[in-house]
C-alpha cells in the first residue's frame, strides 16, 4: 500500500487566485467564533436579516428590531480581515482601473443579452408572438439577468474594481444601451421589411426607455451589495441582488406581454 498524496502538493500554489497566495484566506474566514465578551460593535454594521444598523450593540446580542441573532461580525481591530485585504486592494486600485471596469462590464453585459435577442424573445418582432413563454418569461430572465452578470461577477470577487456606486449605474446603462442599439440595428436593418418610420421611433425611444430603465432598477441591487461590502469591509452577499433583479424581469415580461397582446389584437399597427 502506498501513501496517500498530500493535500496540497508545493507546486498548487502557484495556481491558486491572488487573493489566495498568502498563507491564510481572509475571504472565506469572517469572524463568527465566540469568545469576546464585552465587546461591542464598533461601526456600522448591518443585521443579517433585516438590514437595521447594530452598531454600538455588544457582540452576539440578537438584533434590536427583529431579534435574529447574528454571528457574522466585525473582526478584533488589527487582525488579518476581509477589511485589511479589500482596504489593500483599494488603495492599489487606481481611478483609471474603475473607468475601465465600467466599459469593460458594459460592453460584456450589452453583447452577452444580444445572444437572447437573437433567438428573437424581444417584441415587436415576428418570433415573439409565436413564442409567449419565450418572451414573456425566459427572454426577460436570460436577457436581465446577462446585462449585469459581468458587474456581478465583479462585485463579488473584486469589490474594489468600481471605486465608486454611480459607476455601478453607468456600467448598467451602457450595457442597456449597447444592448438596445444592437437589437435596434438588427430589427429595423435585418429583420423587418420596411418598417414604417413611427415603429423606429417607437424602437429608439420607448424601447430605449425599457431596456435602460430595468437595467437601472437590476443595477440598484448590485449598488446595494457593493455599498453594503465597501462602507462595513464584509464579503458582498450577491443574494441581495434578487429582489431587485426579479422586479426588472417582472415589469420587462409585463411589457412584452402588452406587446404580444397589441401585435395579436391591432396587427396592423406593427406593420
Ligand atoms: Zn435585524
Amino acid at each position: 500500500m502506498t501513501e496517500s498524496q498530500p493535500n496540497n502538493p508545493p507546486n498548487r500554489k502557484n495556481r491558486l487566485p491572488k487573493k489566495y497566495n498568502n498563507t491564510q484566506s481572509v475571504f472565506d474566514e469572517p469572524d463568527i467564533l465566540p469568545g469576546r465578551v464585552g465587546e461591542v460593535v464598533d461601526r456600522d454594521w448591518s443585521c443579517d436579516q433585516c438590514g437595521a444598523n447594530l452598531r454600538g450593540l455588544p457582540l452576539e446580542t440578537p438584533c434590536r428590531e427583529c431579534g435574529f441573532r447574528n454571528w457574522y461580525r466585525p473582526p478584533p481591530p488589527g487582525t488579518e480581515s476581509y477589511e485589511s485585504w479589500l482596504t489593500q486592494c483599494q488603495q492599489k486600485t487606481h481611478q483609471t482601473t474603475g473607468l475601465v471596469t465600467v466599459v469593460s462590464c458594459a460592453v460584456i453585459g450589452g453583447m452577452f443579452a444580444i445572444i437572447t435577442a437573437m433567438v428573437g424573445t424581444s417584441p415587436p418582432g415576428f418570433i415573439a408572438t409565436d413564442a409567449p413563454l419565450l418572451a414573456i418569461f425566459f427572454g426577460p430572465l436570460i436577457e436581465e439577468s446577462l446585462k449585469v452578470a459581468a458587474m456581478a461577477y465583479v462585485i463579488e470577487v473584486k469589490p474594489y474594481l468600481f471605486k465608486r456606486r454611480s459607476q455601478i449605474f453607468a456600467s448598467a446603462a451602457g450595457a442597456a444601451v449597447i444592448f438596445t442599439a444592437l437589437e435596434n440595428v438588427a430589427y429595423i436593418f435585418f429583420l423587418m421589411r420596411n418598417p414604417s418610420e413611427e415603429l423606429i421611433l417607437y424602437r429608439w425611444t420607448v424601447c430605449f426607455a425599457l431596456h435602460i430603465g430595468c437595467t437601472l432598477i437590476a443595477a440598484t441591487g448590485l449598488a446595494n451589495v457593493w455599498q453594503r461590502a465597501t462602507t462595513e469591509y464584509r464579503q458582498p452577499r450577491i443574494a441581495d441582488l434578487f429582489p431587485s433583479l426579479v422586479t426588472a424581469i417582472i415589469i420587462h415580461g409585463v411589457y412584452n406581454a402588452g406587446i404580444i397582446g397589441l401585435q395579436r389584437t391591432y396587427p396592423w399597427l406593427f406593420k
